[in-house]
């Protein structure tokens, strides 16, 4: 039987197959290769024991999820406020991880949205998807339908305001916790919340990312830069001559707190590369 891990709890992993929750313990052998199983996971299971697990098509280490479809990144326009640093580096890492990227801006109806649609403009150039939060909730929720999401953001945006939104949320805690035997305030641990026929990952990830990756692989998870032919190639948008980007940011084309971000993402890695 083959089902995908919803939950992990000391030891215990419980495996959703078709509407039914089994509580298993993986073989040995996981133990021996070190390859632990992570919610996410598709395991094919046989007398409540996992006895092998289909391969990831990516992993995250914070939150630690397998098999990521979404990354739903809510940003709030106020309390905090627009925070694009923040924005772009966890662009960065979902594009690293070649996640999809939905973007969600929050706190919507707090201020004049007008001011901020040269934001949800970009963006929605450069190819991402776009929600206002609380109005399109609606498509928010038909998002995650058939894919594992992880919600990341910064805390305060209304993260979990939002994923309280989702109704079956609370039904299937409950059926979770029932499974588990124990009452609705655990301790949170890792854990797949089903909304719709999708699930989330209920720790937030991302708060906090480190760019664990080279300057030539940052350059191209901007995706408007990886576009541009410069002159160079590979051109990393510095002090190369005929720069495309560089053009572009100075014509208005790409917008300038993108490039801005990317140069202070460039010096992070660097300064990090020369602490080792
Ligand atoms: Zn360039």
């Amino acid at each position: 039987m083959q089902g995908i891990i919803v939950k992990i709890i000391s030891g215990d992993y419980f495996v959703k197959c078709n509407d039914e929750i089994i509580k298993c313990k993986p073989l040995g052998i996981f133990r021996h290769k070190k390859l632990a199983p992570k919610v996410g996971d598709i395991a094919e299971i046989t007398d409540n024991t996992i006895v092998e697990l289909k391969e990831r098509k990516n992993e995250l280490i914070r939150p630690v999820v397998a098999n990521v479809d979404k990354v739903i990144i809510v940003t709030s326009l106020i309390e905090p406020d627009l925070n694009l640093h923040l924005l772009d580096r966890i662009i960065c890492q979902a594009e690293y991880n070649n996640i999809e990227i939905i973007l969600v801006f929050s706190k919507t109806d707090l201020v004049d949205i007008n001011d901020y649609s040269y934001v949800f403009d970009y963006y929605k150039k450069i190819g991402y998807k776009i929600y206002l939060s609380p109005n399109d909730y609606e498509l928010i929720k038909q998002e995650i339908n058939d894919n594992v999401c992880v919600v990341a953001g910064q805390s305060g945006v209304g993260k979990s305001t939002l994923i309280n939104l989702f109704d079956d949320f609370n039904i299937k805690t409950d059926e979770i916790s029932k499974a588990l035997g124990r009452g609705k305030h655990t301790t949170r641990c890792s854990e797949l919340l089903q909304v719709g026929s999708g699930y989330i990952a209920d720790t937030p990830g991302f708060g906090t990312v480190d760019l664990d990756m080279d300057v030539v692989t940052l350059s191209q998870t901007f995706v408007e830069f990886f576009e541009c032919k410069c002159k160079f190639n590979p051109c990393l948008h510095l002090n190369e001559p005929h720069c495309l980007v560089k053009d572009k940011v100075e014509s208005g084309e790409i917008l300038k707190s993108r490039y801005e971000n990317y140069l202070d993402f460039v010096k992070e890695i660097k300064n990090k590369k020369n602490r080792y």
